[in-house]
């Protein structure tokens, strides 16, 4: 039976992430691309979304357009982006999935808000083995209660933000799982606070250098052993086919904050 293809908007069109999006879903015919946002000024604006010029085809553009049939909108942008998609998917009430970091505690509060009037699904790694590394942590970190654990990632020099969303996701995890807010034992900034390691803390190292997709490890050492677990992104089309499954799967619900776990545990 056909099965009538979900209307899509990605924000962030021209951004990695976003072409990642847009060439996945236009190769999909479970997709039926809307349109695509660009910062203002793009050079994009009204360019139709793979360069063929057709009656109706779908373009990028600067600003929202009408969300009316519009299943789903995905946001891979910056901060400013995200807070404009938000407005945009809350003024006409669709689904917003975002996998945006870097944001600030302003920003986390809209978004937590703004669960109650739309589904909202966030992650700061939409991938399936980052989604495992997550559960693995979370039980080495409360099974090693008392190893150190750092966790080290690794990006392409133009990430804007440090540590990555998914460090602090993992470290959110871990310290989660031991019990503590990892507000309390973050260890971000060990320049400025010289001295031994404080027993108990969670570490962060960020490295900046060439097109690495995205590497992140943790790393638990206990006295004479030690142990890493590390996942390496080869490809940001990892991102997009999580997003995407994301997406299929938080149109159609109810308002709600969902989490990346539900949309992998409903996977076939
Ligand atoms: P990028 O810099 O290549 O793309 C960002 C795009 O957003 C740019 O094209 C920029 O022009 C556009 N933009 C800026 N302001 C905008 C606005 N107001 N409206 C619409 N578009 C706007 O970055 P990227 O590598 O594609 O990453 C984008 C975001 O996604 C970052 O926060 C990154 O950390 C995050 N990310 C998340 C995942 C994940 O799995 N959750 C994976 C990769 C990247």
């Amino acid at each position: 039976m056909p099965v009538t293809p979900l209307r899509l908007i990605v924000n962030g069109a021209s951004g990695r992430m976003g072409r990642a999006v847009l060439d996945r879903a236009r190769a999909d015919a479970r997709w039926q691309v809307a349109a695509g946002v660009v910062r203002a000024g793009s050079a994009l604006e009204g360019q139709p979304i793979g360069g063929v010029e057709a009656p109706g085809a779908a373009r990028y553009g600067t600003r929202f357009p009408a969300l009316d049939a519009v299943a789903v909108v995905i946001d891979f942008s910056t901060p400013a982006g995200l807070a404009a998609a938000l407005d945009a998917c809350l003024q006409a009430r669709v689904p917003l999935v975002t996998g945006t970091t870097g944001l600030d505690a302003a920003l986390e509060a809209r978004l937590d808000a703004a669960a109650a009037a739309i589904p909202l699904l966030r992650a700061a790694n939409f991938s399936l083995g980052v989604a495992l590394l997550t559960r693995l942590l979370r039980s080495a970190a409360a099974a090693l209660p008392d190893w150190d654990l750092e966790i080290l990632e690794a990006h392409h020099a133009r990430k804007q933000d440090a540590p990555s969303g998914t460090a602090l996701a993992l470290g959110q995890a871990a310290a989660a799982a031991r019990g503590v807010a990892l507000a309390d034992v973050a260890a971000i900034d060990r320049a400025s606070a010289a001295g031994a390691r404080r027993a108990g803390s969670i570490g962060f190292a960020s490295l900046r250098a060439g097109d690495i997709v995205g590497e992140h490890t943790a790393l638990l050492a206990g006295p004479g052993e030690r142990l890493e677990l590390t996942h390496r992104a080869d490809d940001r089309a990892i991102f997009a086919r999580g997003a995407l499954a994301a997406a299929a799967w938080l149109a159609g619900r109810a308002p709600g904050s969902y989490a990346l776990e539900a949309v992998f545990d409903a996977a076939p």
